[in-house]
Protein backbone atom coordinates (compact mmCIF):
# COMPACT_ATOMS: atom_id res chain seq x y z
CA UNK A 1 0.00 0.00 0.00
CA UNK A 2 1.27 3.70 -1.08
CA UNK A 3 2.12 5.66 2.31
CA UNK A 4 2.97 8.63 1.37
CA UNK A 5 4.34 12.38 2.83
CA UNK A 6 3.54 15.42 1.53
CA UNK A 7 6.91 17.03 2.14
CA UNK A 8 8.63 20.86 0.77
CA UNK A 9 12.22 20.33 -0.72
CA UNK A 10 13.52 23.26 1.48
CA UNK A 11 12.70 20.75 4.92
CA UNK A 12 14.96 18.24 3.31
CA UNK A 13 17.70 20.32 2.18
CA UNK A 14 17.50 22.69 5.40
CA UNK A 15 17.75 19.27 7.43
CA UNK A 16 20.28 17.53 5.26
CA UNK A 17 18.90 15.15 2.86
CA UNK A 18 20.11 11.73 3.83
CA UNK A 19 19.29 12.68 7.56
CA UNK A 20 15.24 13.61 6.94
CA UNK A 21 14.95 10.58 4.39
CA UNK A 22 15.99 8.61 7.01
CA UNK A 23 13.31 9.85 9.21
CA UNK A 24 10.75 9.20 6.31
CA UNK A 25 11.83 6.29 5.83
CA UNK A 26 12.58 4.21 8.73
CA UNK A 27 11.19 6.62 11.95
CA UNK A 28 8.13 6.77 9.96
CA UNK A 29 8.00 3.83 8.22
CA UNK A 30 6.87 5.38 5.01
CA UNK A 31 7.41 4.37 1.44
CA UNK A 32 6.79 7.25 -0.71
CA UNK A 33 7.78 11.09 -0.59
CA UNK A 34 5.68 13.63 -2.20
CA UNK A 35 7.82 16.13 -2.92
CA UNK A 36 6.31 19.38 -4.42
CA UNK A 37 8.34 21.01 -7.32
CA UNK A 38 5.45 23.65 -8.11
CA UNK A 39 3.82 25.82 -5.36
CA UNK A 40 1.69 28.23 -3.72
CA UNK A 41 2.68 31.00 -1.38
CA UNK A 42 1.99 30.12 2.51
CA UNK A 43 3.47 31.17 5.81
CA UNK A 44 4.77 27.85 6.81
CA UNK A 45 5.81 26.72 11.03
CA UNK A 46 8.06 24.54 10.55
CA UNK A 47 8.56 22.69 14.26
CA UNK A 48 11.92 20.71 13.37
CA UNK A 49 13.30 22.73 10.51
CA UNK A 50 16.83 23.44 11.56
CA UNK A 51 17.66 26.63 9.89
CA UNK A 52 13.98 28.62 9.85
CA UNK A 53 11.14 27.68 12.23
CA UNK A 54 8.97 30.78 9.99
CA UNK A 55 9.44 30.64 6.97
CA UNK A 56 7.59 33.20 4.46
CA UNK A 57 7.26 31.33 1.37
CA UNK A 58 7.17 32.88 -2.42
CA UNK A 59 4.78 33.71 -4.61
CA UNK A 60 3.91 31.16 -6.39
CA UNK A 61 6.92 29.43 -7.59
CA UNK A 62 9.07 26.43 -8.79
CA UNK A 63 11.29 24.38 -6.79
CA UNK A 64 13.75 23.34 -9.74
CA UNK A 65 15.63 24.71 -12.78
CA UNK A 66 13.24 24.63 -15.76
CA UNK A 67 14.76 22.94 -18.81
CA UNK A 68 14.18 25.80 -21.37
CA UNK A 69 13.56 23.91 -24.44
CA UNK A 70 9.87 22.61 -22.77
CA UNK A 71 8.58 26.26 -22.63
CA UNK A 72 9.50 27.33 -26.03
CA UNK A 73 5.29 27.76 -26.87
CA UNK A 74 4.80 29.30 -23.65
CA UNK A 75 6.20 32.80 -23.10
CA UNK A 76 5.38 32.63 -19.72
CA UNK A 77 8.34 32.89 -17.20
CA UNK A 78 8.24 31.47 -14.14
CA UNK A 79 9.57 32.15 -10.38
CA UNK A 80 12.08 30.07 -9.61
CA UNK A 81 12.49 29.89 -5.95
CA UNK A 82 15.55 31.15 -4.07
CA UNK A 83 15.70 28.00 -1.95
CA UNK A 84 17.57 26.70 -4.94
CA UNK A 85 21.35 26.70 -4.37
CA UNK A 86 21.50 25.65 -7.98
CA UNK A 87 21.02 24.04 -11.05
CA UNK A 88 20.67 20.57 -9.72
CA UNK A 89 19.08 20.99 -6.58
CA UNK A 90 15.79 19.26 -7.30
CA UNK A 91 17.68 16.22 -9.06
CA UNK A 92 19.91 15.95 -6.10
CA UNK A 93 16.83 15.35 -4.07
CA UNK A 94 14.81 13.58 -6.94
CA UNK A 95 18.10 11.08 -6.95
CA UNK A 96 18.07 10.62 -3.59
CA UNK A 97 14.45 9.67 -2.87
CA UNK A 98 14.89 7.04 -5.56
CA UNK A 99 18.26 5.38 -4.32
CA UNK A 100 16.54 4.96 -0.78
CA UNK A 101 14.17 2.63 -3.19
CA UNK A 102 11.57 4.77 -1.93
CA UNK A 103 8.51 6.21 -4.69
CA UNK A 104 8.78 9.59 -6.00
CA UNK A 105 5.80 11.87 -6.83
CA UNK A 106 6.09 15.05 -8.19
CA UNK A 107 3.19 17.06 -6.17
CA UNK A 108 2.38 20.10 -8.95
CA UNK A 109 0.37 23.05 -7.93
CA UNK A 110 -0.87 25.27 -10.98
CA UNK A 111 -3.60 27.94 -11.30
CA UNK A 112 -2.92 29.00 -7.57
CA UNK A 113 -0.18 31.27 -7.91
CA UNK A 114 0.10 34.94 -6.81
CA UNK A 115 3.35 35.44 -8.80
CA UNK A 116 1.54 34.86 -12.83
CA UNK A 117 -1.63 36.91 -12.91
CA UNK A 118 0.20 40.21 -11.54
CA UNK A 119 2.80 39.53 -14.72
CA UNK A 120 1.02 37.86 -17.08
CA UNK A 121 -2.83 39.64 -17.41
CA UNK A 122 -3.84 37.49 -20.34
CA UNK A 123 -3.41 34.35 -18.14
CA UNK A 124 -4.97 35.52 -15.16
CA UNK A 125 -9.05 34.97 -14.13
CA UNK A 126 -11.09 38.08 -14.66
CA UNK A 127 -13.66 39.26 -12.63
CA UNK A 128 -17.45 40.05 -14.23
CA UNK A 129 -16.43 43.92 -13.96
CA UNK A 130 -13.06 43.14 -15.84
CA UNK A 131 -10.79 43.11 -12.69
CA UNK A 132 -7.88 40.91 -12.42
CA UNK A 133 -7.47 38.11 -10.06
CA UNK A 134 -4.04 38.45 -8.58
CA UNK A 135 -4.32 34.81 -7.07
CA UNK A 136 -5.68 32.54 -9.65
CA UNK A 137 -4.70 31.95 -13.15
CA UNK A 138 -7.44 30.92 -15.52
CA UNK A 139 -7.41 27.26 -17.72
CA UNK A 140 -8.82 28.79 -20.45
CA UNK A 141 -6.18 31.23 -20.89
CA UNK A 142 -3.45 29.52 -23.80
CA UNK A 143 -0.68 30.98 -21.73
CA UNK A 144 -1.55 28.99 -18.82
CA UNK A 145 -2.63 25.67 -20.77
CA UNK A 146 0.86 26.06 -22.71
CA UNK A 147 2.53 26.55 -19.57
CA UNK A 148 0.90 23.66 -17.64
CA UNK A 149 1.82 21.08 -20.64
CA UNK A 150 4.96 22.20 -20.68
CA UNK A 151 5.41 22.13 -16.68
CA UNK A 152 4.18 18.37 -17.49
CA UNK A 153 6.28 17.93 -19.85
CA UNK A 154 9.69 18.80 -18.39
CA UNK A 155 9.01 17.12 -14.81
CA UNK A 156 8.51 14.08 -16.28
CA UNK A 157 11.84 14.38 -18.90
CA UNK A 158 13.99 16.21 -15.92
CA UNK A 159 12.81 13.73 -12.54
CA UNK A 160 10.83 10.41 -14.23
CA UNK A 161 8.86 10.57 -10.91
CA UNK A 162 6.75 7.53 -10.38
CA UNK A 163 3.39 9.63 -9.66
CA UNK A 164 2.38 13.12 -10.70
CA UNK A 165 0.03 14.88 -8.15
CA UNK A 166 -2.08 17.36 -9.56
CA UNK A 167 -3.30 20.36 -7.72
CA UNK A 168 -5.51 23.52 -8.71
CA UNK A 169 -5.71 22.46 -12.29
CA UNK A 170 -9.19 23.36 -12.64
CA UNK A 171 -10.99 26.75 -12.21
CA UNK A 172 -10.57 27.58 -8.31
CA UNK A 173 -13.56 29.48 -5.89
CA UNK A 174 -14.19 32.82 -5.28
CA UNK A 175 -12.45 33.15 -2.09
CA UNK A 176 -9.65 30.80 -3.47
CA UNK A 177 -6.02 32.70 -1.94
CA UNK A 178 -7.59 35.45 -0.89
CA UNK A 179 -4.88 37.03 1.77
CA UNK A 180 -5.81 38.59 5.29
CA UNK A 181 -9.28 38.55 4.16
CA UNK A 182 -11.60 41.55 5.18
CA UNK A 183 -15.30 40.75 4.46
CA UNK A 184 -17.27 41.94 6.75
CA UNK A 185 -20.82 41.20 5.44
CA UNK A 186 -23.10 38.10 4.12
CA UNK A 187 -22.51 37.38 0.68
CA UNK A 188 -24.96 34.48 -0.99
CA UNK A 189 -23.89 31.40 -2.67
CA UNK A 190 -25.10 32.45 -5.72
CA UNK A 191 -23.10 35.81 -6.17
CA UNK A 192 -19.93 34.15 -4.48
CA UNK A 193 -20.28 31.46 -7.76
CA UNK A 194 -21.04 34.08 -10.46
CA UNK A 195 -18.59 36.73 -8.37
CA UNK A 196 -15.90 33.49 -8.96
CA UNK A 197 -16.44 32.36 -12.56
CA UNK A 198 -13.81 33.67 -14.81
CA UNK A 199 -14.78 36.43 -17.44
CA UNK A 200 -11.73 36.60 -19.37
CA UNK A 201 -12.00 37.11 -23.24
CA UNK A 202 -10.83 33.30 -23.80
CA UNK A 203 -13.57 31.94 -21.21
CA UNK A 204 -16.05 34.45 -23.43
CA UNK A 205 -15.10 33.21 -26.44
CA UNK A 206 -14.80 29.26 -25.66
CA UNK A 207 -18.73 29.96 -24.47
CA UNK A 208 -19.33 31.98 -27.35
CA UNK A 209 -18.72 28.38 -29.58
CA UNK A 210 -21.66 27.14 -27.93
CA UNK A 211 -23.98 30.24 -29.16
CA UNK A 212 -23.46 32.28 -26.33
CA UNK A 213 -23.17 36.26 -26.58
CA UNK A 214 -20.20 36.32 -23.34
CA UNK A 215 -20.08 40.10 -23.36
CA UNK A 216 -23.35 40.62 -23.28
CA UNK A 217 -23.73 37.90 -20.92
CA UNK A 218 -20.58 39.42 -18.88
CA UNK A 219 -22.22 42.66 -18.52
CA UNK A 220 -25.90 41.37 -17.71
CA UNK A 221 -23.99 39.47 -14.94
CA UNK A 222 -22.10 42.54 -13.29
CA UNK A 223 -25.34 44.39 -13.63
CA UNK A 224 -27.03 41.53 -11.64
CA UNK A 225 -24.12 41.80 -8.94
CA UNK A 226 -23.68 45.87 -9.03
CA UNK A 227 -27.60 45.32 -7.38
CA UNK A 228 -27.55 42.16 -5.30
CA UNK A 229 -24.20 43.16 -3.86
CA UNK A 230 -25.20 46.19 -2.16
CA UNK A 231 -28.16 44.78 -0.38
CA UNK A 232 -28.24 42.62 2.56
CA UNK A 233 -29.24 39.33 1.21
CA UNK A 234 -32.59 37.80 3.19
CA UNK A 235 -32.37 34.52 4.74
CA UNK A 236 -33.86 32.49 1.75
CA UNK A 237 -30.95 33.46 0.01
CA UNK A 238 -28.03 31.81 1.95
CA UNK A 239 -28.73 28.52 0.82
CA UNK A 240 -26.85 27.57 -2.39
CA UNK A 241 -28.17 27.82 -5.25
CA UNK A 242 -30.70 24.88 -6.67
CA UNK A 243 -30.14 22.92 -9.77
CA UNK A 244 -33.48 24.32 -11.59
CA UNK A 245 -31.44 28.00 -10.46
CA UNK A 246 -28.40 27.43 -12.12
CA UNK A 247 -30.77 26.06 -15.16
CA UNK A 248 -32.44 29.24 -15.53
CA UNK A 249 -30.97 31.62 -13.98
CA UNK A 250 -29.81 34.25 -16.91
CA UNK A 251 -32.70 32.58 -19.10
CA UNK A 252 -30.75 29.42 -19.34
CA UNK A 253 -27.21 31.21 -20.53
CA UNK A 254 -25.63 30.82 -17.40
CA UNK A 255 -25.45 27.02 -17.73
CA UNK A 256 -24.40 27.15 -21.19
CA UNK A 257 -21.16 29.37 -19.96
CA UNK A 258 -20.90 26.73 -16.78
CA UNK A 259 -21.28 23.99 -19.71
CA UNK A 260 -18.32 25.98 -21.69
CA UNK A 261 -16.42 25.97 -18.51
CA UNK A 262 -16.61 21.87 -17.57
CA UNK A 263 -14.82 21.67 -21.52
CA UNK A 264 -12.38 23.85 -20.92
CA UNK A 265 -10.73 22.84 -17.46
CA UNK A 266 -11.85 18.87 -18.44
CA UNK A 267 -9.88 18.60 -21.48
CA UNK A 268 -6.84 20.31 -20.10
CA UNK A 269 -6.88 17.90 -16.24
CA UNK A 270 -6.91 14.94 -18.88
CA UNK A 271 -4.09 16.60 -21.15
CA UNK A 272 -2.36 16.76 -17.98
CA UNK A 273 -3.08 13.57 -17.36
CA UNK A 274 -2.29 11.86 -20.54
CA UNK A 275 1.43 13.75 -20.13
CA UNK A 276 1.89 11.45 -17.13
CA UNK A 277 0.81 8.48 -18.18
CA UNK A 278 2.81 8.47 -21.64
CA UNK A 279 5.95 9.46 -19.64
CA UNK A 280 5.63 6.20 -17.33
CA UNK A 281 4.19 8.45 -14.14
CA UNK A 282 1.04 7.17 -12.76
CA UNK A 283 -1.32 10.78 -12.08
CA UNK A 284 -3.36 11.33 -8.95
CA UNK A 285 -5.47 13.99 -7.57
CA UNK A 286 -6.29 16.28 -4.97
CA UNK A 287 -9.24 19.06 -4.62
CA UNK A 288 -12.43 20.40 -5.52
CA UNK A 289 -13.91 18.17 -8.17
CA UNK A 290 -17.52 20.31 -8.51
CA UNK A 291 -18.37 20.71 -11.79
CA UNK A 292 -20.23 24.42 -11.97
CA UNK A 293 -17.47 25.67 -9.48
CA UNK A 294 -13.95 24.10 -10.62
CA UNK A 295 -15.15 23.02 -14.07
CA UNK A 296 -14.57 19.35 -13.85
CA UNK A 297 -16.18 16.16 -15.08
CA UNK A 298 -15.52 13.55 -12.52
CA UNK A 299 -15.87 10.66 -14.85
CA UNK A 300 -13.82 12.34 -17.52
CA UNK A 301 -11.28 13.43 -14.98
CA UNK A 302 -10.62 10.20 -12.40
CA UNK A 303 -10.66 7.55 -15.80
CA UNK A 304 -7.24 7.66 -15.94
CA UNK A 305 -6.66 8.57 -12.36
CA UNK A 306 -5.03 5.68 -10.48
CA UNK A 307 -5.42 7.53 -6.76
CA UNK A 308 -7.46 10.52 -5.33
CA UNK A 309 -5.95 12.18 -2.41
CA UNK A 310 -8.70 13.54 -0.17
CA UNK A 311 -9.34 14.44 3.39
CA UNK A 312 -11.53 11.39 5.05
CA UNK A 313 -13.12 13.72 7.96
CA UNK A 314 -15.13 12.06 11.03
CA UNK A 315 -14.93 10.38 14.45
CA UNK A 316 -13.31 6.70 13.75
CA UNK A 317 -17.38 5.44 13.64
CA UNK A 318 -18.31 7.46 11.09
CA UNK A 319 -15.28 6.89 8.89
CA UNK A 320 -16.71 3.91 6.80
CA UNK A 321 -19.23 5.88 5.71
CA UNK A 322 -17.64 9.25 4.26
CA UNK A 323 -14.97 6.46 2.50
CA UNK A 324 -18.12 5.00 0.63
CA UNK A 325 -19.60 8.63 0.00
CA UNK A 326 -16.37 9.35 -1.86
CA UNK A 327 -15.71 6.27 -3.68
CA UNK A 328 -19.18 6.18 -4.95
CA UNK A 329 -18.11 9.79 -6.96
CA UNK A 330 -15.08 7.87 -8.70
CA UNK A 331 -14.79 5.38 -11.46
CA UNK A 332 -14.53 1.77 -9.95
CA UNK A 333 -11.30 1.57 -10.87
CA UNK A 334 -9.47 5.06 -8.85
CA UNK A 335 -8.28 4.63 -5.57
CA UNK A 336 -8.27 6.56 -2.17
CA UNK A 337 -5.64 7.74 -0.47
CA UNK A 338 -6.53 9.06 3.05
CA UNK A 339 -4.93 12.84 4.10
CA UNK A 340 -3.68 12.36 7.82
CA UNK A 341 -2.48 15.34 9.97
CA UNK A 342 -1.22 13.34 12.30
CA UNK A 343 -0.11 16.76 13.87
CA UNK A 344 -4.08 17.08 14.85
CA UNK A 345 -4.36 13.94 17.42
CA UNK A 346 -3.90 14.30 20.82
CA UNK A 347 -1.45 10.98 21.16
CA UNK A 348 -0.24 7.81 19.16
CA UNK A 349 -2.77 5.68 20.08
CA UNK A 350 -5.43 8.50 18.98
CA UNK A 351 -3.78 8.20 15.93
CA UNK A 352 -3.43 4.43 15.60
CA UNK A 353 -7.21 4.34 15.98
CA UNK A 354 -7.79 6.65 13.07
CA UNK A 355 -5.42 5.04 10.47
CA UNK A 356 -7.05 1.63 11.64
CA UNK A 357 -10.64 2.87 11.38
CA UNK A 358 -9.57 4.30 7.71
CA UNK A 359 -7.74 0.44 7.32
CA UNK A 360 -11.21 -1.05 8.43
CA UNK A 361 -13.02 1.21 5.96
CA UNK A 362 -11.28 0.23 2.99
CA UNK A 363 -8.87 3.09 1.86
CA UNK A 364 -6.30 2.13 -0.66
CA UNK A 365 -3.43 4.37 0.51
CA UNK A 366 -1.94 7.33 3.38
CA UNK A 367 -1.14 10.54 2.42
CA UNK A 368 0.62 12.08 5.78
CA UNK A 369 0.47 16.34 5.77
CA UNK A 370 3.51 17.21 6.07
CA UNK A 371 7.15 16.10 6.96
CA UNK A 372 8.22 19.82 7.96
CA UNK A 373 4.60 20.85 9.21
CA UNK A 374 4.63 18.52 12.04
CA UNK A 375 6.78 17.59 15.07
CA UNK A 376 9.46 14.51 15.22
CA UNK A 377 7.12 12.80 17.02
CA UNK A 378 4.38 12.64 15.20
CA UNK A 379 6.74 11.27 12.70
CA UNK A 380 7.82 8.45 15.24
CA UNK A 381 3.48 7.99 15.95
CA UNK A 382 3.36 7.39 12.50
CA UNK A 383 5.88 4.96 12.00
CA UNK A 384 4.61 2.27 15.10
CA UNK A 385 1.36 2.14 12.50
CA UNK A 386 3.23 1.24 9.89
CA UNK A 387 1.76 -2.72 10.14
CA UNK A 388 -1.10 -0.74 8.85
CA UNK A 389 0.76 -0.85 5.61
CA UNK A 390 3.62 -2.50 4.86
ZN1 LIG B 1 -10.99 32.84 -18.13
Amino acid sequence: MRATIYTYPWDLTDEGIDSALDTIAHTAGLNSVSLAQSYHVSTYFLPHNPRRPLYWGEEGALYFQPSAAFYDESPIAPLVSNVIDGPDYMRRIANKIRERGLDLTSWLVFNYNHYLPQRYPDAAKHDPFGHLNFAQLCPASPLVRDYARALCRDIAAQFQPDEINLESLGYLHFSYGFRNPKVGVKITPFCELLMGLCYCQHCLQRAGALGLDGESFRAEVAEYLARELAAEPAPEDMQPPSAECLTTAFSGRLQTFLDARVETATSLVEEAIAIANQSGARASFFGGRDRTVNGLDSDRVLRNVYMVNAGVGGEPGALAASVRTLRDEFPADTDLSAIVNPGSFADSDALGTHLTALSQAGINGYAFYNYGLIRRAHLEWVGTHRHLWK
